[in-house]
């Protein structure tokens, strides 16, 4: 589709045409609105109240810091959105995926102090969700089928991204702590641990430049947080498969996910997610996440293979 001989790895992430036109905020926020709306009426009126009460500040400003997040450091307090919105699809599902936060930190605000914030590998629970259902509606929506796939790649991308390559961060983290204990070990060891943590992941789809080598040293979590990446791979999968029961379940499906989402951080992952039906140690729970995922590569490889049709 990039039109390229061969893909290198920094190319992974190029974006397709760009044709999508800003979407002004108001409309974002119906949009937004709309979506949390159609999972449950408690999620509609708790969305609403975080743009009544001027909770999210969302303009971009001289001197404003970048980055979008949400704060609730205290059940006391409700929670703060902040984001720069500038009208780029990616930005919608910004303020979704933070407005996700926002509701998560609502909802739990029974629990006390300690039990306030959910767990890292359910932190994003939430989140990912509101912004799916987001997703899905912009999906639908848009009518040129070109950004519909920019749409679907980015999404995809974003979902590798997370899904796969942190489990590549994970096994270079796993096989330099093995090597460590046989002795200490160069920058060359390092980055031979590295490209072969990446090989297993690229295979021959992508060319890895001799400078990527040195990619594990730009990945703050193995210094300052080890082990952390799983999380993310954890919470991704998690999302897509919870995602995936709503859909097949429908609305018997909401108390439950909302009671997920008010118990906080009271107790772990596994006893969570039991009321849900969810044995976290099934692997067909986790393949119900790949299976969504494999859905947006379908949707994605039929609009590529009539938009982008083969030379030949
Ligand atoms: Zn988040």
């Amino acid at each position: 589709m990039l039109g390229l001989p061969e893909m290198m790895v920094y190319d992974q992430y190029a974006p397709l045409e760009l044709h999508s036109q800003a979407m002004p905020w108001g409309d974002a926020r119906d949009l937004v609105l709309e979506s949390y709306r159609a999972i449950d009426t408690q999620f509609g009126a708790l969305a609403t109240e975080f743009f009544d009460r001027r909770w999210i500040d969302a303009e971009p400003r001289d001197g404003k810091r970048g980055g979008a997040y949400c704060s609730y450091p205290t059940p006391k307090l409700h929670a703060w959105i902040l984001c720069s919105y500038t009208g780029t699809p990616r930005d919608v599902m910004t303020v979704a995926h933070e407005l996700g936060h926002g509701l998560h930190a609502m909802l739990s605000r029974k629990q006390t102090l300690f039990n306030y914030h959910s767990t890292l590998p359910l932190a994003e629970t939430a989140s990912v969700f509101g912004e799916m259902v987001v997703f899905d509606r912009l999906v639908q929506r848009e009518t040129d089928p070109r950004i519909r796939l920019n749409m679907l790649a980015g999404k995809i991308e974003d979902s590798f991204a997370t899904v796969y390559r942190q489990n590549v961060l994970t096994r270079f983290e796993q096989s330099v702590f093995s090597a460590r204990e046989d002795g200490r070990l160069t920058s060359r060891q390092l980055g031979d641990l590295w490209i072969a943590a990446n090989r297993a992941y690229y295979g021959d789809s992508v060319t890895l430049t001799d400078g990527y080598r040195w990619g594990w040293s730009y990945i703050p979590h193995f210094i300052h947080t080890p082990f952390y990446c799983y999380a993310y791979v954890f919470g991704q999968l998690l999302v897509l498969a919870l995602y995936r029961m709503y859909k097949e379940e429908g609305q018997s499906f909401v108390p439950r996910f909302t009671e997920l989402l008010a118990r906080g951080g009271s107790d772990t992952p596994e006893a969570l997610l039991r009321p849900l039906g969810i044995d976290i140690t099934d692997a067909s729970f986790w393949q119900k996440g790949l299976v969504e995922l494999e859905g947006l590569v379908s949707q994605a490889q039929v609009l590529a293979a009539s938009l982008y049709p083969r030379p030949e």
